[in-house]
């Protein structure tokens, strides 16, 4: 049985408890991060504890504690889990109260959990080697994707549709353009560059997508981001995927046409590499 962190507890899991009042169970008013575990270290751990504090202070709620100390609740529970190649979530919440639209005043403790998953074979992944294929569906979610809430139920229906018409998973769309993927950040390749969406509140932040993206300029590759469409990404080169827990995945068809020549390229290739590289150097 897992051990699991709850509110300053490390706790079997079947023992792990949160309230029915909880605001992150009836109004999804939380936040969560999930950090992929290599070799028993944390991947890109500083950038998660940042976007934690950034999501956070969109809603009005401090850091439940600092990230020296968060880091070290991720370490307990992966070296009591002994995890070698997993991940570990983390959710924030702001916390129970009697039930009321309005933030409650004063506010209260909030609700920390960090539990762990194993998942063998995550730098090894089959579908890394084979490539994923994704479907297009409108982006019905909410306008502040930057804020890495758990209103996770759009994003989960867009997967379930995926794999009911025979794909791996979603890319949405809105306004004519590619926004991200269900759990993921969306790229192309066109000529010699690189393209994905830019910043904005329209898609979160991916902390896979800023590292990728300072590699792939390290190693002078060509950078550009911006808004694509589905039809252009079509006729791309390549086409790719990256997340804290696939890292880069290359994408072979889109909407039943085969992206280049239907197999993993290049360009998705050798990011997974660079990346897979560097977390391994780099883990905390
Ligand atoms: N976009 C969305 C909608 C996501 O859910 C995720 C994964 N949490 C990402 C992008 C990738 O972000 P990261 O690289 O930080 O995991």
């Amino acid at each position: 049985m897992r051990t699991v962190y709850v509110n300053g507890d490390y706790v079997p899991e079947a023992e792990a408890r949160v309230s029915v009042f909880d605001r992150g169970f009836l109004f999804a008013d939380g936040v969560y991060e999930v950090t992929s575990v290599l070799g028993g270290k944390l991947i890109d751990f500083d950038g998660h504890a940042a976007r934690l504090e950034r999501s956070l202070a969109e809603l009005d709620m401090p850091m439940p504690m600092d990230a020296d100390a968060l880091l070290a609740v991720h370490r307990r529970l992966v070296e009591e889990n002994g995890i070698d190649e997993g991940l570990v979530y983390l959710q924030v919440t702001r916390g129970a109260a009697d039930r009321d639209f309005a933030y409650p005043d004063p506010a209260p403790a909030q609700t920390v959990v960090l539990f762990t998953q194993e998942k063998p074979g995550l730098a090894d992944s089959p579908a890394a080697a084979r490539g994923i294929r994704v479907v297009s569906i409108p982006d019905r979610r909410w306008a502040r994707r930057d804020i890495k809430t758990v209103q996770l139920l759009y994003p989960s229906m867009g997967k379930m549709e995926a794999k009911g018409r025979g794909a791996d998973d979603a890319w949405m769309v809105e306004d004519g353009a590619v926004t991200e993927g269900t759990s993921n950040n969306a790229y192309i390749v066109v000529g010699d560059t690189i393209v994905t969406r830019h910043l904005g509140e329209e898609i979160l932040h991916g902390i896979t997508r800023a590292a990728v993206l300072r590699m792939a300029r390290e190693a002078q590759m060509r950078v550009e981001e911006r808004a694509f469409t589905i039809e252009e990404a079509q006729g791309a080169t390549e086409a790719f995927v990256t997340s804290a827990s696939t890292f880069v995945t290359p994408v072979v068809e889109i909407d039943g046409a085969p992206v280049g020549d239907g197999t993993p390229g290049p360009v998705a290739r050798r990011l997974r590499e660079i990346y897979l590289d560097e977390a391994r150097a780099k883990g905390r």
